[in-house]
């Protein structure tokens, strides 16, 4: 296993730049004073692609040997990774195959098709989608992609520089994790240009694999029941914890509705329409509130690619501070 670090981040900034404008950080003072505390929102949702992983998917396409890349790639993913490879791919002229389950949702296999990608259904499940796409990488000899891999880091690292660069005195940047490459690539571009600055990482606890991992020392499965799909994984991803362990300041669990209270937040007072995903960073500082007091706090929204089906639950979410606080202590208290 290689573990990128900043040197890695600098040279995908080169390739980001070529393809990539940086992404406006806003803060909203009715968002600030909804929140007690001085928010930047990264706006990683108005990425070509609707999220941030493209700057994982072109990062890794372009570290690719010209000669390799002609064969190909094939990944497997039901949401914003199949998206950025197939993007990437498309801009580096490469043959591209996604691979999902049977019943994937329609609006990703339109968008990931429409991208130029060849989507291949299969299988129950995501696992099964990447016993497929390891099939079609030996049977076409085409790269197979995982989650995690070293340049999936190093380029969504170019993000956190974006962050740091607009604003250098931030406390903390909170990051939403599913697999943990943001997370850890936040970490590593933090110790270079902001060592002050605290990572926050924050995942949903109806999928906690990622915090579970992290608190342990130890990649764990955890049940993987989220409304959030960018947070929807079952298992802790080793490289990413390698890099997450004595790195991270704290690792922070909300819950689904509290995710869906910040993204109807995110939508009336910031202007913005999150994936679930994209608000659960502004979901911990609901949660948690005394956490942040008086800090300056870049929250990522990582993704924009909500579907027409959560709209009506976006919309009557409730906010109801007490009642959030209320679930919180039992949390912690069975914690
Ligand atoms: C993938 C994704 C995440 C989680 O990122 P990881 O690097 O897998 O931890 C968060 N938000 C959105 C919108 C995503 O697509």
């Amino acid at each position: 296993m290689r573990i990128p670090n900043f040197t890695d981040v600098l040279r995908a900034r080169r390739v980001i730049k070529e393809h990539l404008t940086p992404t406006p950080m806003w803060s909203y003072p009715v968002l600030d004073a909804a929140l007690r505390t001085k928010v930047y929102v990264k706006h990683e949702n108005v990425q070509p692609t609707g999220a941030f992983k493209i700057r994982g998917g072109l990062t890794i396409l372009s570290s690719m040997d010209a000669e390799y890349r002609k064969h190909g790639v094939v990944t497997y993913s039901t949401g914003n990774h199949a998206q950025s490879i197939a993007y990437a791919a498309r801009q580096f002229g490469a043959p591209c195959v996604i691979t999902m389950p049977e019943r994937a949702n329609a609006e990703k296999v339109r968008a990931v098709r429409a991208l130029g990608a060849e989507v291949l259904l299969e299988g129950a499940t995501v696992d099964e989608a990447a016993a497929t796409a390891a099939r079609v990488s030996v049977e076409r000899g085409m790269r197979l992609l995982h989650a995690d891999e070293p340049e999936l880091v190093a380029g969504v690292g170019t993000c956190y520089m974006e962050i740091f660069e607009s604003v250098p005195d931030l406390d903390t940047v909170i990051v939403p994790v599913g697999s943990g490459t943001g997370a850890a690539a936040a970490c590593l571009v933090a110790a270079a240009m902001a060592p002050k600055c605290r990572v926050v990482a924050v995942q949903s606890e109806a999928s906690p694999a990622a915090h579970e991992s992290w608190r342990l020392g130890k990649c764990v499965s955890q049940s993987n029941r989220t409304i959030a799909e960018g947070l929807a994984t079952g298992r802790g991803f080793a490289l990413p914890q390698e890099i997450l362990r004595g790195k991270l300041a704290d690792f922070m669990l909300v819950s689904d509705s509290a995710i869906r209270c910040a993204q109807r937040l995110m939508l009336t007072h910031a202007h913005t329409l999150a994936e679930s995903a994209g608000s659960a960073a502004v979901a911990a500082v609901l949660s948690y509130p005394e956490d942040f007091a008086g800090q300056r706090v870049a929250v990522v929204c990582s993704g924009g690619n909500a579907s027409e089906r959560e709209m009506p639950e976006v919309l009557s979410a409730e906010f109801k501070r007490e009642n959030l606080e209320r679930k919180i202590s039992i949390v912690t208290a069975s914690a």
